[in-house]
């Protein structure tokens, strides 16, 4: 078994799970496969792969961005739901993991709706900003380097449509954002990041408790 999401003690977990968990095969495969890294933890939970699928589904998604693929459970879960003719954008800086993620995209017969972008993500967002992709995309998602949120954010920002939406990953950081005795960069940064985000007027916003913490903020329409 994965881990809980948080708070959830394991045998209410495991109910959740029996009683809503819809993994297919292949994401079952992939996540098998990425559990023998040590840097497992990085993969989304598949219950929090299921609730971005069914975001993205309500969103009627046609363009969207990922921050951080990993080996690709998340992008599978949003190429997956993208409308006909959607386009997901996976920034990434490792050709390790995203071999494996590219293995399962076209395993899976969406790897004609991702585009891999293997370079720091924010120069990709750059690009696409300086290309004059502002306000086109539906939804994005954020699960990088933690102290870069905040850069990461704002160009998502500029680049999602009015209502258009960002998830943000491990914004609870396995609780530590709550132990003041903890105080590395990482947790000292999404602290940061989420006061921020709670003072934000241009977006609306909510922290979902699943997985390691989701916040969803989305963008409300100009004056
Ligand atoms: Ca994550």
């Amino acid at each position: 078994m994965n881990k809980p999401s948080l708070g959830l003690a394991e045998p209410l977990y495991q109910y959740l799970l029996d009683h809503s968990l819809r993994e297919s095969p292949l994401l079952q495969r992939l996540r098998e496969e990425t559990a023998r890294d040590p840097l497992a933890i990085m993969q989304i939970a598949p219950e929090q792969g299921q609730f971005m699928s069914m975001l993205v589904r309500l969103l009627g998604a046609r363009r969207a961005i990922e921050i951080g693929v990993f080996t690709g459970y998340s992008s599978l879960c949003i190429a997956a739901a993208l409308a006909d003719g959607g386009e997901l954008i996976a920034c990434d800086v490792s050709e390790e993991w995203t071999r494996v993620a590219q293995r399962y995209w076209r395993e899976a017969g969406l790897a004609h709706k991702i585009s891999l972008r293997l370079a720091p993500a924010l120069n990709t967002l750059d690009a696409l900003l300086r290309a004059g992709e502002k306000e086109t995309f539906d939804f994005v998602f954020i699960d990088a380097d933690k102290v870069n949120y905040p850069h990461y954010y704002e160009r998502a920002l500029a680049l999602l449509k009015p209502g258009g939406l960002i998830a943000v990953d491990n914004v609870l950081w396995s609780g530590s954002v709550a132990d003041a005795s903890v105080n590395d960069d990482n947790t000292r940064a999404i602290r940061a990041f989420n006061r921020a985000l709670h003072q934000d007027p241009r977006v609306e916003l909510s922290l979902v408790p699943i997985g390691d913490g989701l916040s969803l903020a989305r963008k409300k329409a100009g004056d």
